[in-house]
Parts: structure tokens; sequence; C-alpha cells
């Protein structure tokens, strides 16, 4: 008889022999600057928890408060009887923190992404996408079934090529505006002036600059002064804010209309009380620190000199990531092997996250390395450079 699911052994030794295997880590202590693998001590350059929140006693409290009083889950959708008013004063926290009228939580920034980009554009419609966008902006417009033009990476003028090339209908940009493997920043404001030119709506995805990049670390939108000019912003409450969940932050009315017709919100259990509360006062850390945020870009910018200095090619951070491009998948595990047995942790990024041949390290820094972790894992990069013969 043949086993119907006899496709997985096989696939599983394919991705093996491609080097592609993943495998998930499991850690003996939380997400601090270091941490416990298999019983040995190693910093963490492998963490979004960026400002260090996730284990900030005032964010712990919270929670822990949080799931005394109202319970460890929130019981239904926000539509049926899952919303309390933490759920309304933390939409109501984002919205002011991204100078929105309003905010919709999601209970993760990849549903947001889904459900926000499915909700808006549909058959018929145009979505116009940055290459190296994230998978959950990849994943809503498939879901959407609009059309999907994919421009060259931070390419403006790409983008308006395509704008001009592809009208009628809804037209959606999306971009991530600090991308995830690459750590650059998107050129919001040409993308801004293209799709204000071409009527477009844009939608921007932060979930790697709140908290780390702009004033107060506000994102990407607030470095610019773009503030009222990009009607759709997605964030995660995962990242730099500790917790979990995601966000669309915008207009009255365009949150009305995600409350109605985004499925991964209407369908989905409301995000569960503690990480709210937790990340309510996340952002009262954030906005009461603004050293955090700057503390950050700082350790990261340190991390890429420093890795430069040895001899990576290293590109100029933007927020808290530092990507170390080593090319094959195979080096890129090596390298991600032997600082792990020096006691560094960073993964090693294979495809599909980034294109073949462009495997890497991404290194994460946190506001709450010390100067000497960040120093100790450049030198132990050098030594394992050396030692590799890279
Ligand atoms: N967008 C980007 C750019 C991301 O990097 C991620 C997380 N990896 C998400 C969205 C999804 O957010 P979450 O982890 O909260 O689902």
């Amino acid at each position: 008889m043949n086993d119907p699911l006899g496709f997985i052994p096989e696939e599983l030794r394919a991705l093996e022999r491609e080097a592609l295997l993943r495998e998930v880590r499991a850690l003996g202590s939380p997400q601090e600057p270091t941490v416990t693998l298999d019983g040995e001590r190693l910093i963490l350059l492998a963490s979004n928890n960026y400002l260090g929140l996730a284990t900030d006693p005032r964010v712990v409290a919270a929670a822990a408060e949080a799931a005394r009083r109202w319970g460890a889950g929130s019981g239904s959708a926000r539509l049926i009887s899952g919303g309390t008013v933490l759920h309304d004063e933390l939409e109501a926290r984002l919205a002011t923190l991204k100078r929105a009228e309003a905010a919709l939580l999601f209970s993760s920034g990849y549903l947001a992404n889904l459900g926000t980009i499915s909700a808006l554009v549909g058959r018929g419609d145009a979505i116009f996408s940055d290459e190296l966008n994230h998978a959950s902006i990849i994943d809503g417009a498939r879901l959407s079934q609009a059309a999907v033009h994919v421009y060259r990476h931070a390419d403006p003028s790409h983008l308006t090529a395509l704008l001009r090339e592809h009208r009628g209908g809804r037209r959606l940009v999306v971009t991530d505006t600090v991308f995830s493997m690459d750590g650059d920043l998107a050129p919001l404001p040409s993308i801004v002036e293209a799709c204000e030119r071409e009527d477009a709506i844009l939608m921007v995805d932060e979930a790697h600059a709140t908290g780390v990049v702009g004033p107060g670390g506000r994102g990407t939108v607030a470095h610019f002064g773009l503030d009222d000019r990009v009607p759709v912003i997605m964030g995660t409450l995962s990242k730099a804010l500790g917790s979990a969940g995601g966000y669309i932050a915008g207009s009255r009315d365009l949150i009305a209309f995600l409350r109605n017709r985004a499925r991964a919100f209407v369908f989905d259990t409301a995000p569960p009380p503690p990480s709210v509360a937790a990340a309510i006062v996340a952002i009262d850390v954030l906005e009461r620190e603004p050293e955090r945020p700057e503390r950050a870009r700082a350790l990261a910018g340190r991390l890429a000199d420093g890795l430069r200095e040895a001899g990576f090619d290293v590109p100029e951070p933007a927020a808290a990531i530092v990507p170390v491009v080593v090319g094959s998948s195979e080096n890129s595990l090596a390298l991600a092997r032997t600082l792990r047995t020096a006691g560094v942790l960073v993964p090693a990024i294979r495809p599909p996250s980034v294109a073949p041949g462009t495997a890497r390290l991404r290194a994460t820094v946190m506001a709450t390395h010390s100067d000497e972790q960040i120093e100790t894992a450049i030198r132990t990069f050098a030594e394992a450079r050396v030692g590799s013969g890279a």
C-alpha cells in the first residue's frame, strides 16, 4: 500500500541535502541579552525584542496582573464578546503613537497583513509590492486575488513605471519600512509621492521600525515627517514592544471598514489580555525612555562597524538588524555553527526567506545588550572568519 504522506520524508531529505532543513531551537531561558541553550550560556543576537521589553519587570508585571484580573484568554472574537476595555485602551495608545485617528488589533502582525490586504483589494484590483517584502504581505496579496506587480527593491522609479502601466481598479502599494532580512529603510518620501501622484493607496509595514526608528521610536513614517500622508500603517507588538499581536493604524473609517471586512479580525479570537496589557506598558516605557531606541540603533551601528573591521561585508543598519551576507546556505550554516560553539547565537537565514545565493547571518541587537557583549560578539565573528579561512 502506498503511503499518501510518503512525500514528506522525501522532501525532508531533500531539504537536508540542500542545507535548507530548519529546526526549532528550545531555549531554556527568556529573551535576554544572553540565553541558555542546551545548558550553555550564549550571547543572543537573534531576537526581535529590540528594546528588551519582553522581559522588562514593568511589562511582565502588567501581563501578570492582567492575567489575574482578566484571565489568560479572551474567550472569543472581538465582535462576539472577546473585547475588553484593555483592548480599546491599547488601540487608543497605538493610534496616538502612530498619530492616527484610530487603530485595530489583530492576534499577530501576520494576520494584520493578511486581513488588511485582502480586505482592501480583491479580484480586478492591483497590488504593487517591493520584491523584498515580508512573507505575510506576499501571502495577503495572494489571498486577496488581486493582480500582484512586484517592483525592484526600494526602487520608486520602477514602482512609478508599474503604476503607470497598470491603471484601473483599486491600487494598493505595500512596503516594509525596515526590511526584515536586510535591515535597510524603504525610500518612503518618494513612495508617498508616487502614490499621491497616481492615487494609489499606500500601506506600510512598520514591524521592524516601531520602537527603533524615528523620534521616540515612532517609526519610519515619523522619521521622514510623513504623518498624515500614509493612510494604512501596519505594525506588530511582537518585536520592540515585547508582547504579541499586530495592528493597523489609520482613519476612523479605515478601522471601521476593517472591523467589518478583515476576515483575520472578524473570525479570530481577540488577543489575550496579558499580551494587551503588556503592550500598553511597553508603550509607556517607550514614551518615557526615548534613549532605548537610540541605544538599539547605536549598538547596531557599532556591531556593523566592528564586523566590517573584521572583514565582513555589512551594510549600514537603519534599525536593529545587521545582516552579514555570506552567499551559500552551507557557508551560512557553518558560520552560525562556529559562532554558536564560540558562545554567540545568530541565525543562518536561507532561502526561501532570502534569495538563493544570498544566505546570511541575521544579527539583531537589543537596547539591553552591554557594550562588552557587542564587543565580544564582534571578536567572536572575527575569530570565526579567520578560522573558516573566509
Ligand atoms: N511583517 C514583518 C516585516 C515581519 O518581519 C513580521 C515578523 N516576522 C511580520 C510582519 C509578522 O508579525 P508577527 O510576528 O507579529 O506575526
